[in-house]
């Protein structure tokens, strides 16, 4: 493809995207596509001459667009957020035709300067203690792919903080004999956390599940008793990983409480806060991170509900010397110069290769501004609570966890309906509804309960599909 027909194709593209940013609103939300309908449209080999780009743009619309499930559609209500918005899509092109590998200073001072940068903005719009300035209590940040790569580094760093770098050396078996290494967090956190134990070679059997409070906050009392438990038992409490702001119902886990329990014993203490990181740009919700400053790591995800397309996730921590020495590799071709001077990322996480995100998160933060994203945010949660009222005010319906950000949790309750009935009329109501293609919704399981959550968070959600997200359910279930 030469310049010129670039060009031409290139034209159609944004035209293409500026028109779906705008009219995403005309599509089913969720693809009523069945298994092996795509794949049935792609042929089984690929083709030995060079196709029309005007073909492959026309299959693209004809063939994969009826497969794709919208997720910035204003009616995206399941799961959580991965909003984005014109500048991040600006800034991902852009970062696309540098094709920049960020994995050394070296290899474009401008990508690792900009994400310095950029880590350092988001620090201090959602309050962290950031940068140095001599203490150690401050953090520092890199830009990961997800929050389960970014946990993934914090569970292999807190392994190595507690064998003192042996499991590096000699492997997991290396160390047979020794008190198994434990990890803490409540039954609510994500599934991410039980994988990084499984890859990070803690194991499955080795998570212990702190009980929670009503609100499914992590207990702090509890989990200093099972620590405990565990040294009289010559088991090794290694990490501690809170959460805040839950994938089930964005319970916050008390930082404030869990961070002394510890320090105290010299656990990891590991955040993860991938969707609700982003709500403490508001001055009324930085509460969900008091205490944060306990902590050894902390993730969030701007390409959950910071606009910026998936995927930027921001990771931060105390003690970069640490990471660098748990992740280091240092073969000679990837020695420069400068490396006494500069920041290399490539031993801050695990893939070597790196892409030019802070691009896209700068294009983001420049072209809203704070003033804007706080608005923006606001206005989710504010609609949340909305909801969470017009639940509360109908007798048959029934509010299931306290909302304290952009998700609700309800089902439609009957008081003739027992328990059983309640969780198949609820599936099936989810069922209809997200079948219908207007708005889309997942559940969650709550002591048993067939749980429906509404997560608010799309760039261009507007009450008006709040509004009719409530009048579709309550429609619904007069059918
Ligand atoms: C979404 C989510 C994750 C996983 O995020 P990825 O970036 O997709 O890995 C982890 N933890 C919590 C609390 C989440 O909400």
């Amino acid at each position: 493809m030469d310049a010129a027909e670039f060009r031409r194709h290139g034209h159609d593209v944004i035209d293409w995207i500026a028109d779906y940013l705008e009219n995403s609103e005309q599509y089913p939300v969720m693809s009523s596509s069945r298994p092996g309908e795509t794949a049935a449209l792609i042929p089984d080999h690929a083709p030995e001459e060079s196709e029309d780009m005007s073909t492959i743009l026309a299959d693209f619309r004809r063939d994969i667009l009826p497969g794709v499930t919208h997720w910035n559609h204003p009616r995206f209500f399941a799961y959580f957020p991965a909003n984005n918005s014109a500048p991040s899509v600006l800034g991902e092109m852009l970062s696309a035709a540098l094709g920049v590998n960020a994995m050394l200073w070296q290899t474009s001072p401008a990508a690792t300067e900009l994400e310095e940068k950029m880590m350092a903005w988001l620090g201090e719009l959602i309050g962290l203690p950031y940068g140095a300035d001599g203490s150690q209590d401050r953090f520092h940040g890199v830009i990961q792919d997800t929050a389960s790569t970014a946990t993934l580094c914090a569970l292999v760093c807190a392994r190595e903080k507690c064998t003192a770098f042996a499991v590096n050396a000699v492997g997991a078996a290396g160390l047979a004999g020794a008190g198994a290494l434990r990890l803490y967090c409540s039954p609510e956190a994500h599934s991410s956390v039980v994988k990084g134990a499984k890859i990070a070679g803690f194991g499955s059997e080795n998570i212990v599940l702190v009980d929670v409070d009503e609100s499914r906050a992590m207990d702090a009392e509890d989990l200093d008793r099972r620590i405990t438990t565990d040294l009289t038992n010559g088991l090794i409490p290694c990490c501690v990983v809170a959460t805040v702001g839950t994938t089930g119902t964005t319970a916050i886990d008390p930082l404030e409480r869990i961070g002394p329990v510890a320090r105290r014993h010299g656990l990891w203490l590991h955040v993860d806060a991938a969707l609700a990181g982003s709500a403490a740009i508001l001055p009324e919700k930085r509460w969900i991170l008091n205490g944060v400053e306990h902590a050894d790591s902390f993730v969030f995800n701007p390409h959950k509900w910071l606009f910026t397309n998936f995927d930027c996730s921001a990771y931060f921590v105390k003690d970069p010397e640490h990471l660098e020495r748990t992740m280091a590799i240092n073969p000679d071709y990837l020695q420069t110069d400068r490396d006494r001077e500069v920041r290399n990322f490539r031993d801050w996480g695990i893939p070597l290769g790196r892409r030019f995100r802070a691009l896209k998160l700068w294009f983001v933060l420049r072209n809203f501004g704070a003033r804007r994203l706080r608005e923006k945010i606001a206005g989710h949660i504010a609609l949340a609570e909305e909801f969470s009222g017009w639940v509360e005010a109908e007798p048959d319906w029934e509010l299931m966890a306290p909302v304290p950000l952009n998700t609700v949790c309800f089902r439609h309750r009957p008081t003739a309906w027992s328990e059983t009935e309640c969780n198949e009329r609820n599936k099936d109501l989810m069922d209809r509804v997200n079948a219908a293609g207007r708005i889309y919704l997942t559940h969650t399981t709550l002591d048993g309960r067939f749980t429906l959550r509404v997560a608010i968070g799309q760039t261009q959600t507007e009450r008006e599909h709040v509004v009719e997200a409530w009048e579709v359910l309550r429609e619904a279930c007069n059918q």
